[in-house]
């Protein structure tokens, strides 16, 4: 998956950033700054779940779905669950 500099999310233009992570996190959502962030030094495979984590918590928080948008569970299961069934060694692409 080629990550975008700039994704469309419900209309609203998020720039995808490297970089600029807290310590603990692998990357960060900023529905307020229309930022997603990617820690640097990944692997190519934590980058495409990253980006997908960040962009799911950006459709939340589009549909206002504010408890799901705090439901880290939730969140990571879906960005795992579709990073493998859109690239994972089973898809035929
Ligand atoms: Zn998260």
């Amino acid at each position: 998956m080629n990550i975008p500099e700039t994704v469309i999310v419900l209309g609203i233009p998020y720039t995808v950033e490297r970089g600029g992570c807290e310590p603990d996190e692998s990357g960060y959502c900023s529905p307020t700054k229309r930022v997603i962030g990617i820690r640097e030094g990944l692997c190519r495979e934590q980058e495409e779940q990253v980006f997908l984590h960040e962009l799911i918590h950006a459709v939340l928080t589009g549909l206002a779905y504010d408890e799901e948008y705090e439901n880290e569970r939730l969140v990571q299961g879906l960005a795992v669950g579709l990073h493998q069934a859109l690239f994972g060694p089973t898809s035929s692409s």
